[in-house]
């Protein structure tokens, strides 16, 4: 059927720098280029460029610009060209439109509406460069109280804990999803930097165990890949209850991207679909999350933190209270852009909550209820700098996840076709003539630099405020002030306004 889509893009090619390498033809995976051998010249089908850059970077001679195509539709606040666009591509396909990454649309980033403090005269502050700034954070049950021995040794019984240098950690992205090199660059970084990253839901691969020390491992609905040693080897074991990007969803790897290694990894038959069905089937109560953390700690001899993720949604607050009274160690949750491989494009968009929301009101009523020592809070869904994990530390987080930030260090331009499998950037692939364009060496030392930098720069902002540890940030709203925000965002956020 012929298209009524026109060309996202527009494709130039300068001439008189086209030197017909054909390079653009080799790195496009969505066959935008094309040697046309009767001309002896490259040419482009714009209708299918994504934007991804990759052909722009590689070009030797710097002969490519990618345009976005100014659409000339007449302007409607309400049917906009997206909106027209979704519509036409149904009437072609019948089918659910499926996208990758975070929502796009421009729901409040409350993160841009809050700002930080600084000393100034009083209380001064403090020069990272000339004093010890600590940003060391542990995640795990806190007790009531702690009892010393006369010897000045601890008496109280701590449950386990886990010790990160920076408040980091790099989120559940799935082998599948992505690639094996991927995770191969997110555990090597992890380990140099002394955090964590998370498998996702797809398990783990044999030759990933050594980072074990570094790794949680999920345990989700499909239960892909998991058996007593993939719990074994895990520093965190976390329970996926629900995903920022799609709440309420389960997950498809489409059996193209399943691997004889995916599945070998996954447990399932090379090339079947993976399905994660969208409930837990031994979850319908807080009584059910329960005896599913007790198990696992049972199966782990007590000896790991258990961690539960859900997506932030309407109840978040009273849900979290559930799941701390169900024993969970670190609950975690991820917001309205948190990002996905893949999923229904109506459901990314339009399901959920932002994650600031989200995190104020959970930390209040944990606070309120007396059992905010009980668990530690992680988030994720968004976090882009080091200053959004400031504001989330002031707002009550103890550690953020970071997805789509990682896969931009590794390359990723945020082009949303992660769920087409062709990822030019060789991330969200299993292709392996594709998945060889993340070198792990080079992968594992960007994001190392990544998170060496936003430690850099936590350290910074502390100093400024005047303050040594980012223990005495945590929690501290009075850190905070809003800016542009109505009294009711104020209220929920339970910061006060720019000025007062
Ligand atoms: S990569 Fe650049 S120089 Fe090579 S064919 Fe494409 S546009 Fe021409
Ligand atoms: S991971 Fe790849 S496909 Fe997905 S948004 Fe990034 S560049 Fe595009």
């Amino acid at each position: 059927m012929k298209t009524y889509l026109p060309a996202k893009f527009l494709i130039e090619r300068d001439p008189e720098r086209c030197i017909r390498c054909q390079v653009c033809v080799n790195q496009c995976t969505f066959d935008s280029h094309y040697y046309d051998a009767e001309d002896d010249e490259v040419r482009s089908y714009e209708e299918s460029c994504v934007g991804c850059h990759r052909c722009v970077l590689f070009c030797p001679t710097k002969a490519l610009t990618i345009r976005s195509n100014p659409l000339d539709y007449r302007d409607n606040y309400n049917w906009r060209p997206e909106v027209i666009e979704d519509i036409i591509r149904q009437a072609e396909t019948g089918g659910v439109l499926l996208t990758g990454m975070g929502d796009d649309k421009g729901q409040r980033i409350y993160w841009d509406h809050l700002v930080l403090n600084a000393s100034q005269v009083t209380n001064p502050s403090i020069d990272p460069l000339r004093e010890p700034m600590e940003l060391t954070t542990y995640l795990g049950q806190k007790p009531e109280r702690v009892e010393l021995h006369a010897d000045l040794s601890l008496k109280t019984e701590l449950a386990p804990q886990v010790r990160l240098e920076v408040p980091v950690m790099f989120a559940a992205m799935s082998y599948g999803a992505v690639s094996l090199n991927v995770h191969e660059s997110l555990a090597r970084a992890a380990t140099e930097m002394g955090t964590l990253w998370n498998t996702g839901e797809g398990g783990l691969h044999p030759k990933l165990y050594k980072y074990g020390s570094n790794t949680i491992v999920q345990v989700a609905s499909g239960r892909f890949g998991v058996h007593p040693e993939y719990l074994d080897v895990a520093r965190v074991v976390e329970i996926k209850i629900g995903q920022g990007a799609k709440p309420g969803i389960g997950g498809h790897l489409p059996g193209e991207k399943v691997s004889l290694e995916v599945s070998m990894t996954r447990m399932i038959p090379q090339g079947t679909d993976a399905l994660s069905p969208a409930p837990q089937h031994d979850i319908y109560s807080i009584e059910d999350l329960a005896q599913l953390v007790w198990a696992l700690k049972e199966a782990t001899n007590y000896t790991k933190p258990v961690s539960v993720k859900i997506a932030a949604v309407h109840n978040s607050a009273a849900i979290a209270s559930g799941m701390v009274r169900a024993g969970a160690d670190i609950i975690v949750l991820d917001g309205l852009r948190g990002s996905t491989g893949a999923a229904p494009k109506i459901i990314r968009d339009n399901v959920g909550i932002p994650i600031e929301m989200a995190l104020a009101s959970v930390d209040s009523r944990l606070r309120q209820e007396g059992i905010r020592n009980q668990t530690s809070i992680v988030v994720s869904g968004g976090i882009r700098n080091s200053g959004d994990v400031a504001k989330a530390i002031a707002l009550g987080a103890d550690a953020v996840y970071i997805g789509t930030a990682a896969l931009i260090a590794l390359g990723c331009t945020v082009c949303q076709q992660c769920h087409t499998g062709k990822c030019a950037w060789g991330i969200c692939t299993t292709d392996l003539a594709l998945t060889r364009r993340v070198n792990p060496d080079i992968g594992a030392r960007r994001l190392a630099n990544l998170l060496r930098g936003w430690s850099l720069e936590l350290k910074d902002i502390l100093g400024g405020m005047g303050v040594n540890a980012l223990e005495s940030l945590r929690g501290n709203r009075f850190h905070l002030r809003g800016v542009g925000l109505t009294d009711t965002e104020l209220e929920i956020l339970g910061v006060r306004m720019a000025g007062s």
